[in-house]
């Protein structure tokens, strides 16, 4: 029996993973969750599920929810999280946060000797190399949520690294896959929530019609596998059925196929190495599917994804800055303040604008998180709509 400490428990993936964990009261307990402020769902799974302690994001919600849940250990904020990762009976942490708020609870997760399960693709974009190193000082073992990286990861046993040519991540193509950078220019927010194949967060699913979200995975992959860039690969296949492919130096492609379920890559990180059975989905049915497409991408068409190749490439602080400033755009891209192609432009002029350090402590990717926020901020006040 695994007890799990569940970060973003009201987010897509949180509500999926409470789902796997209740499929196997035998395998899985969850003995801690956090929400940020989404209090009724919150609410919703305290009802539902016997937890003992609890972190929000105010002060105020955690006094309040104190009244009508007097058993539970209720805490917030950063060191609410603090606590429910360094929780003395935890096996293992799900981080499901979404953006660097993900970061400091992954170290001190890997601090405290506790394995991560990691939906949180930021962290490892804003400081890959610090967390990986971490994850060898106190041997933990970090498993990827993420559904191309769990393909990989799966498609990986039994092999050897060394002898991998190259992975090749797949990507739908995002919301906007059948429209030009022309097109592109005038979407609205609800146009660019509607992704063709996955049911998501708001944040990621806008980062899928950028593909920021699939230049993030290529570092996340690079992190994650100990690959060099020149080894990642991303391949176009608008049917999401190959979550993934890793070629071998023998010229061998092992994929792997499934439905679009997330249930399946949280599972396997939970229970890895076993497979256990999964409840409540659908099994791939190929006959039904019929034909897989696959093409290139295109670097024209998606500047971001070429972009975060050369930011990755270039490494230290840079990582950082580009993902605040995603968040940053990302954010007033929903509530309507920007444009879509406002994105791309905000987070390669903050880019362009910030400082590069190439050695980097911790204290430097919070201090580019902080000035790259700013900077991006301004850039956002200063389009004109
Ligand atoms: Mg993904």
């Amino acid at each position: 029996m695994k007890n799990i400490v569940l970060l973003g428990a009201t987010g897509s993936i949180g509500i999926q993973t409470i789902d796997v964990c209740l499929a196997h009261p035998d395998e899985f307990n969850i003995i801690a969750i956090s929400a940020g402020k989404n209090i009724s769902k919150l609410k919703e799974i305290l009802n539902k599920v016997h937890i003992q302690e609890v972190c929000v994001a105010q002060k105020e919600d955690a006094q309040l929810l104190k009244k009508e849940f007097p058993d539970i250990s209720i805490g917030w904020g950063e060191d609410g999280l603090i606590h429910l990762v360094t929780l003395s009976s935890a096996d293992l942490v799900v981080n499901a946060l979404v953006g660097f708020v993900g970061l400091t609870p992954t170290l001190k997760a890997i601090e405290a000797k506790k394995d991560i399960a990691l939906a949180n693709k930021e962290t490892l974009v804003v400081a890959g190399e610090i967390v990986m190193k971490a994850c060898r000082d106190h041997k933990i073992k970090l498993t990827p949520i993420d559904s191309e990286h769990s393909a990989i990861f799966q498609c990986l046993q039994g092999n050897d690294i060394r002898e991998v040519k190259r992975l090749i991540i797949t990507a739908s193509g995002g919301s906007f896959r059948k429209l030009s950078r022309e097109e592109c220019k005038n979407v609205t927010v609800k146009q660019a929530l509607a992704h063709p194949n996955w049911l998501m967060g708001e944040k990621i699913t806008i980062d899928c019609a950028t593909m920021m979200n699939k230049g993030f995975e290529v570092m996340e992959a690079h992190w994650l596998f100990n690959l060099s860039y020149d080894k990642i690969d991303v391949l176009i296949h608008e049917e999401s059925i190959v979550h993934s492919m890793v070629e071998y130096q023998d010229h061998a492609i092992i994929a792997q196929m499934g439905t679009a379920d997330m249930k399946l890559p949280i599972q396997y990180a939970l229970s890895y190495p076993k497979r256990l059975e999964l409840c409540g989905s659908e099994c791939l049915d190929l006959v039904k599917v019929g034909t897989l497409h696959f093409r290139a991408a295109d670097k024209i068409r998606y500047p971001l994804l070429e972009f975060a190749y050369k930011i990755g490439r270039m490494g230290g602080n840079m990582p950082a800055v580009m993902n605040a400033a995603n968040e940053v755009a990302n954010l007033a891209f929903r509530e309507g303040r920007i444009g879509f192609l406002d994105i791309e432009d905000i987070i390669m002029k903050t880019c362009d604008a910030i400082p590069y350090k190439k050695e980097i402590a911790l204290e430097d990717i919070y201090e580019a998180d902080y000035l790259a926020r700013e900077k991006a901020s301004e850039f956002v006040k200063g389009v004109k709509k």
